[in-house]
């Protein structure tokens, strides 16, 4: 099986590098290999083209947005219809009241739906909504749980204060010890504890819920008059279409949507229950493109289809397979690959052998047309397909017989 060229990224990522900072800037540059692809040409169902033309079976699903399929037929045309009667106008469109009562029909926690733009925006309004309603400064976050790019969740790098940082606490993942002792320590402070439903950072292993885990955090929450809130921009719509608190047995107060709540239109989404209505609407959060009302209708698109496709079982079973087919391949190669996080979100890590090694068979399957990464947990959507599927492990395959022997890379 030949390789793909792509030379042309390389003359395009040289051109970019003269204008834009980096060339590729925020996290796609995380993704930018020597060897690979780094400029799209075109994208349709759970397929992209790269510039030099090669095609690729995508497990990233543009990080997430991409659920249903790239040009989904009938979101796209959602969209047009919207855009036909208007988008961005001095009014608020009746679309975001249909949205609203979409995501509050849906989701188990909503009684009540604000919109912007980016998953960093449903997280940032979330909290200064809990801090309205405890009148409370601190939050609590998991060590490595991602939530977006304002400065609290980075203070200390480039650009923040270390002040930026001084009303987040850190804790570990799954730890409901360490819970309890930091509220302990902060009595009255603590306005709410944010996370994702499950841990889910880069580089590492994903790891779920420990039995009883979210029980408990709910309990100490409620008894500490805590704002608990639920970050799905990430795994929204992948676990339960219902919120993954829905099969992981506890009632949070806020839940963040994103990426995959539009299928590739730019909105997010943030919901929650009716006590927090009221601070909810005290406090000022906008932006000039967060009425745009024709990502309002893809979104209300996207969740019908979403539900009348079954779509988180059908990602988990998509992924399962492919869990298993790597799984396979990797072990009849000499490889041992883990599979963590949910099914419709892997991470993938070769163990036993380097880092270094195991990023060398991601782009080999790069190479060949498997668009995986190295450091992140990667996307199922609905458009892929079980013929997707087995060509990737094929790829795959072919991925480790290019890497030959395992020995050579131990750790
Ligand atoms: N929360 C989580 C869990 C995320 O994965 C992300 C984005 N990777 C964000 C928040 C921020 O979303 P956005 O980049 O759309 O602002």
């Amino acid at each position: 099986m030949t390789t793909n060229d792509t030379s042309e990224s390389d003359i395009l990522f040289e051109r970019a590098k003269s204008v834009i900072p980096g060339g590729i800037f925020g996290h796609y540059k995380y993704a930018v290999r020597p060897s690979g692809p780094k400029f799209f040409s075109r994208a349709e169902g759970a397929h992209f083209w790269d510039v030099d033309n090669n095609q690729y079976i995508d497990y990233m699903c543009a990080y997430g947005p991409m659920i249903l399929g790239y040009n989904h037929p009938a979101v796209d045309e959602a969209a047009r219809k919207q855009h036909a009667e208007g988008n961005t106008v001095s009014l608020a469109a009746p679309i975001m009241i249909d949205l609203a009562e979409t995501l509050v029909d849906m989701v188990d926690a909503a009684d009540w739906a604000l919109f912007g733009k980016n998953g960093g925006d449903a997280t940032t309004l979330a909290v200064m909504i809990a801090r309205a309603a405890t009148g409370r400064e601190k939050i609590i976050k998991i060590d490595d749980g991602y939530h977006g790019v304002t400065a609290w969740m980075q203070a200390g790098t480039p650009g923040t204060t270390e002040a930026d940082g001084v009303d987040v606490i850190t804790l570990p993942w799954n730890d409901v010890d360490a819970l309890e002792s930091a509220l302990t320590a902060n009595p009255g402070k603590i306005a709410c504890f944010i996370s994702s439903p499950y841990d889910h950072p880069v580089m590492r292993d994903n790891t779920l819920p420990m039995d009883g885990y979210w029980a408990g955090v709910e309990a100490l929450c409620r008894k500490h008059g805590i704002v608990l809130i639920i970050d799905e921009v990430r795994s929204g719509f992948r676990v339960d279409l219902a919120g993954a608190n829905s099969a992981y047995g506890f009632t949070p107060d806020l839940v963040c949507f994103g990426k995959g709540l539009g299928n590739g239109y730019p909105i997010s989404a943030l919901v929650g229950n009716d006590a927090l209505k009221s601070a909810a609407d005290s406090v000022f959060f906008t932006g000039t493109q967060f009425f745009n009302a024709v990502p309002m209708a893809a979104a209300k698109a996207t969740l019908e289809e979403l539900k009348k496709i079954d779509a988180a079982n059908t990602m988990t079973r998509l992924g399962t397979k492919l869990n298993e087919g790597l799984v396979n391949v990797a072990s009849q190669h000499g490889y041992r690959l883990n599979a963590t996080g949910i099914p419709a979100m892997p991470y993938y890590r070769l163990d036993g052998i380097s880092f270094e090694a195991h990023t060398a068979w991601i782009d080999e399957c790069v190479k060949r047309g498997a668009y995986f990464l190295f450091y992140h947990n990667h996307f199922l959507s609905t458009a892929h397909t079980d013929a997707d599927i087995e060509r990737t492990c094929n790829i795959a395959s072919d991925a480790f017989a290019a890497m030959g022997s395992p020995d050579q890379y131990q750790e």
